[in-house]
């Protein structure tokens, strides 16, 4: 395959094929300089040099949970010392330790002792404490067991949700869209039906979703490439996911890492190439690309601006998932030093909400 002939469809407006992506990613190392440039024109010609952060604080609502996923280093079991449940107070208080924020993102685990009802409250009490701030919750997997618990359907779950205070859907529990994978690291998951399934049905109720991808364990350019076309179908059909996430993995404390199936983090050119090919495959439909600055770090982060990345993600304040899987690069960043950070970079920071309204830029986007 001619690589310029590849690079150049994007920019003309074409999509590139499973088997086109999957080629770039095969690249050998030191050969990615001009899949970053192309990432980079696409993503200046769609977003200029707006680079974009969420004002955030992330709040887990439990930790114990029944699926022993291999990637997690998270969980707990129900019933060890150190599992916890929040309460409607308790997640409050949380939601109030940084006055100002625009979103909190509550996901835990599946436990099987909490219930919607449960989860309900704990939004409920958000949205009557502070009903400016945006609730960002859940992930599909964690609707499916907490709905299914409950009686629902996955409509009949969102619709309660909805009463509730929910504002929009966790694009995660995604890991690699691909069962054979899936199946290996997280065989208690949904199948990728079914997690597309419940998306689609978020977004036909008018709940808009993040999509994200776990990448750097056991898969493969293939599966990668696979992942891509499953979101970029969905999106197309729907257009309800806000941005794409790509999420390296984090092995150092996990049960992939301490088997010895992984034991280190996918390198920087590599993560980068993987921000940009998704920059390329998604074209214009996904106008927002986020890089994970607590698991790459804000120097990495920074870099990947010029590899087609248009946003920074979340200030998160309290970030934990990461963290207890060995993640080495901080819990919590706020606004001002995100600014600071982009403005160094080069690029125009912009503070947005969820939903990728800008807040403080001249112009708005949504
Ligand atoms: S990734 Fe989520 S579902 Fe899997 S073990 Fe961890 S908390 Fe449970």
């Amino acid at each position: 395959m001619d690589l310029d002939t590849i690079l150049n469809k994007p920019l003309d407006g074409h999509l590139l094929t499973e088997e086109e992506a999957a080629h770039l990613l095969r690249l050998p190392p030191g050969q990615f300089g001009p899949v970053f440039e192309a990432a980079d024109r696409l993503n200046q010609s769609i977003n200029g040099r707006r680079v974009s952060y969420v004002f955030n604080r992330n709040i887990n609502f439990t930790n114990a949970c029944t699926a022993a996923c291999a990637f997690c280093a998270y969980r707990a079991e129900p019933g060890d010392a150190d599992a916890f449940i929040l309460t409607p107070e308790e997640v409050v208080e949380h939601a109030g330790r940084t006055p100002g924020i625009d979103e909190v993102c509550m996901v835990g685990g599946l436990n099987p002792q909490v219930t919607l009802d449960h989860i309900c409250s704990l939004f409920a009490a958000v949205r009557d404490a502070y009903p400016e701030v945006h609730i960002h919750a859940l992930s599909p997997m964690e609707v499916q067991y907490y709905g299914e618990r409950a009686g629902l359907t996955v409509r009949e779950t969102f619709e309660k949700l909805l009463d509730a205070g929910y504002g929009s859907l966790c694009g995660t529990a995604a890991e690699i869209l691909v069962d054979e994978v899936r199946r290996d690291i997280c065989p208690a998951k949904l199948s990728t039906d079914r997690w597309v399934e419940i998306v689609r049905t978020a977004h036909a109720m008018g709940i808009r979703s993040t999509s994200t991808m776990l990448f750097g364990h056991i898969e493969t350019p293939r599966h990668v490439a696979r992942h891509l076309a499953v979101l970029r179908d969905l999106q197309a059909e729907t257009g309800g996911f806000t941005e794409f996430i790509p999420l390296p993995f984090v092995p150092y404390r996990t049960p992939l890492g301490r088997a010895g199936r992984v034991t280190e983090m996918v390198s920087k050119e590599r993560a980068l190439a993987v921000h940009a090919v998704a920059r390329l495959f998604f074209g214009r439909l996904m106008p927002n690309l986020q890089i994970s600055w607590c698991k790459l770090g804000i120097k990495t982060a920074l870099e990947g601006l010029a590899c087609g990345v248009n946003d920074l993600g979340g200030t998160l304040l309290e970030e934990h998932i990461t963290r207890r899987a060995g993640g080495r690069h901080g819990q919590a960043m706020m606004p001002d030093a995100m600014a600071d950070a982009i403005r160094r970079a080069g690029r125009v920071p912009v503070r947005r909400d969820t939903l990728y309204h800008y807040l403080d830029a001249p112009v708005r986007n949504g």
